[in-house]
């Protein structure tokens, strides 16, 4: 632990259990002195991330359903309730219908779950990001998650990369409107990571151990990189940083074919 983030306030939206990317993020910001404010999807969630939330001081526990206006009024009013001010937001929430994460894009994909996946997934950040802005006055910084799949093709991902596509070109919009305030905003795209999202895509397994084999790390992408990342972005470490997608992978994103003996093993 230490003081990188004391003093600094912020919203973690998209903590579903302890495997979540954000819970990580969030006790890597909390071991250095971040006070941290929780949102939750609905009260099914709530039973699993309000303990974890309390467990880590949290003065705010609110619901958000990032899909109704209504709701990120509530979730947003809530955290201005508390403070007048914050200082940085983590935003790690994504949602597509299961049959839309498996075999062929093109014949799998509707009208209404490609508005769907693009609302919760890419403006969901849009719209937070906006609300959060207001909540700084004095500056800050918010991050994103994302994922390869909207650079690169990859087997079942599928709408869930385009998503990212329109998540990660928002993401450096808003940098370049917020830039001129004080606020950074960047993204992190993470390698597979076990968890309850990422249960949704039928080849789970099959990527992350060809992630493990292909990458220069030959290693699986650890939670506790990804949520260093986050601290950097957040932190004054990632002052001057804005508008950067940075990859936490063991490297993946970088091959263009895996070493010929990396794939036997
Ligand atoms: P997770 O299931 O723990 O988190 C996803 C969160 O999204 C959950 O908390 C869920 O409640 C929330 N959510 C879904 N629909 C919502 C809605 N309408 N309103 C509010 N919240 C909603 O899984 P995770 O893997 O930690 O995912 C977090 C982020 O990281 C996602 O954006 C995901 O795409 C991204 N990511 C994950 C991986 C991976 O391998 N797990 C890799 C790269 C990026």
């Amino acid at each position: 632990s230490g003081d990188l983030m004391k003093g600094k306030r912020g919203l973690v939206m998209g903590v579903a259990n302890k495997n979540s990317i954000a819970w990580a993020i969030a006790r890597q910001l909390h071991a250095q002195g971040a006070e941290i404010a929780f949102t939750y999807l609905n009260e099914a969630m709530e039973r699993r991330v309000r303990p974890l939330a309390e467990s880590l001081g949290a003065p705010v526990i609110v619901e958000c359903d990032v899909t109704s206006d209504e709701s990120m009024d509530k979730a947003f009013a809530a955290v201005a309730a508390a403070w007048t001010s914050i200082d940085f937001l983590v935003h790690a929430i994504a949602f597509t219908d299961k049959a839309a994460l498996e075999g062929s894009f093109v014949e799998n994909t509707t009208r209404q779950n490609f508005k769907d996946t693009m609302d919760v997934s890419a403006f969901s950040f849009v719209d937070a990001a906006r609300r959060a802005a207001r909540l700084m006055p004095n500056g800050g910084s918010m991050i994103t998650l994302t994922y390869l799949g909207s650079e690169r093709t990859v087997p079942n991902y599928n709408v869930m990369g385009v998503a990212k596509a329109a998540l990660e070109a928002s993401m450096r919009y808003i940098a370049r409107d917020l830039g001129p305030r004080g606020v950074r905003v960047n993204a992190v795209s993470a390698g597979p990571v076990k968890t309850l999202a990422a249960a949704g895509i039928s080849s789970g397994r099959h990527m992350l151990s060809f992630n493990r084999k292909a990458s220069p790390l030959r290693e699986d992408t650890d939670v506790r990189g990804v949520a260093g990342a986050a601290l950097y972005l957040l932190s004054d470490l990632g002052r001057s940083c804005t508008g950067e997608t940075l990859h936490v992978d063991a490297g993946f994103h970088i091959v263009g074919m895996p070493d010929e003996d990396a794939l036997a093993e």
